[in-house]
């Protein structure tokens, strides 16, 4: 049995369709009678097939799975991405396999404070030879432009906007089309947005990668990877990627993670709208010193991400008065947030990044970052403020 009637186009959704639509209604099985409305989860190893290799049927599981193709064509329908979506066993698997793109030698610009793990990566290959790092602002788009000109131009500029802790915003609809310009091939992580708040693709990115962990999967459950591009050829090379390397989701995980996808909209409304009411009422808290979310008035970020995205994301981030040991004494002290690290789950979750040894230095010793889930904002409100008045 194969199932490539999956993408055959007879009941492919319409790309017109808002993303909240696409988002349940892409990636699903073609309508005849008797079909089940979602895709199997497809588990076989490897495919029946005799004599030639046959072209647009499954041979062997680490090349094509069905459950993948269903995930994939549901992320690349949000992120508007035509050339191809691929899913990988993590978001790391899909940021080396990103980062492969670099020729030997070549020029990665990454941001000087973002996702720990990979700036970690870039740092490593740099050291090794294999290509050679620059850092920069990705909220100062004149630095970011410098990078562009001159003879020793980047191979890759990597962006994440909002930025992993600090949230910094970055002008993708300036940097992005000026990048290319300058024939400098871009990447956005997405992660932090998700396609439902900021399409990277349409404002001129090359490729978005994505920890499918986060808000796409949605529920702390799954570790999963992607990057969606819409060219063709670069969707290639990651799948040759994929195959080489071996980095392969298991397909439980892309069918838990499309499962998740289909109530995307409801999440990231529900959580957005909690993580911009919480962030106010911390601002105004007497045992807060700062707050930074981009919904706030007086956030650096305010004033581009309204412009570019479609809400401000449902992770903030709060230093309390006190150090570093009022901020753990803080975690300690929520009963109903999580203290772990990870976000975009249903369950709010929150944990001081410095913890982690590998965390930029640029992140302040006392951040607390927040990622704001589904539940009542007034019982998580509750459980700020009591954690709060019982660490200060
Ligand atoms: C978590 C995260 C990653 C890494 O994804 P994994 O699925 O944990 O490998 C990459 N980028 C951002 C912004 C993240 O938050």
């Amino acid at each position: 049995m194969h199932h490539d009637h999956w993408d055959d186009g007879t009941d492919a959704p319409d790309p017109r369709w808002s993303p909240d639509t696409l988002a349940v209604a892409a990636g699903r099985p073609e309508r005849v009678p008797g079909a089940a409305v979602g895709p199997p989860v497809e588990l076989s190893s490897t495919f029946v097939g005799a004599g030639k290799v046959p072209t647009g049927q499954p041979m062997y599981g680490r090349v094509d799975n069905a459950t993948w193709t269903a995930c994939e064509e549901a992320l690349g329908a949000l992120e508007g991405a035509p050339g191809g979506t691929t899913l990988f066993a993590s978001g790391m698997a899909a940021i080396a396999a990103v980062l492969d793109l670099v020729p030997d030698g070549g020029l990665l610009v990454v941001p000087d404070a973002a996702y720990n793990t990979t700036l970690e990566l870039a740092e490593v290959l740099h050291g090794r030879g294999r290509l050679r790092v620059a850092r920069v602002d990705v909220a100062d788009t004149a630095a970011v432009l410098a990078t562009l000109d001159g003879d020793d131009r980047p191979d890759l500029l990597w962006l994440e906007s909002p930025t992993n802790p600090l949230l910094q915003v970055s002008d993708l609809a300036t940097c992005l089309p000026a990048a290319h310009s300058a024939g400098v091939l871009t990447v956005v992580d997405n992660t932090f947005a998700t396609p439902l708040v900021q399409r990277p693709l349409d404002l001129g990115a090359d490729l978005v990668v994505h920890s499918v962990t986060k808000y796409l999967a949605g529920h702390s459950d799954v570790v999963l990877g992607a990057a969606a591009t819409r060219d063709a050829t670069l969707s290639q090379r990651l799948r040759t990627h994929r195959r080489l390397h071996g980095a392969v989701p298991g397909p439980f995980e892309a069918w838990l993670a499309l499962r998740g996808m289909r109530t995307l909209a409801l999440r990231v409304a529900r959580a957005q709208a909690s993580a911009a009411d919480l962030a106010a009422r911390l601002a105004a808290h007497p045992a807060v010193a700062r707050v930074r979310h981009p919904s706030l008035p007086d956030d650096p970020g305010h004033a581009l991400a309204s412009a570019q995205m479609r809400g401000f994301g449902a992770v903030l981030t709060v230093q309390v008065h006190g150090g570093p040991d009022a901020a753990d004494a803080f975690v300690d002290a929520v009963r109903l947030w999580v203290p772990a690290t990870s976000l975009g789950g249903v369950e709010s979750m929150l944990e001081r990044r410095r913890r982690h040894a590998n965390e930029p230095q640029t992140v302040p010793e006392d951040l607390v970052r927040l990622s704001v889930g589904i539940e009542d904002v007034e019982d998580l409100w509750a459980d700020l403020d009591q954690a709060l008045r019982a660490s200060s």
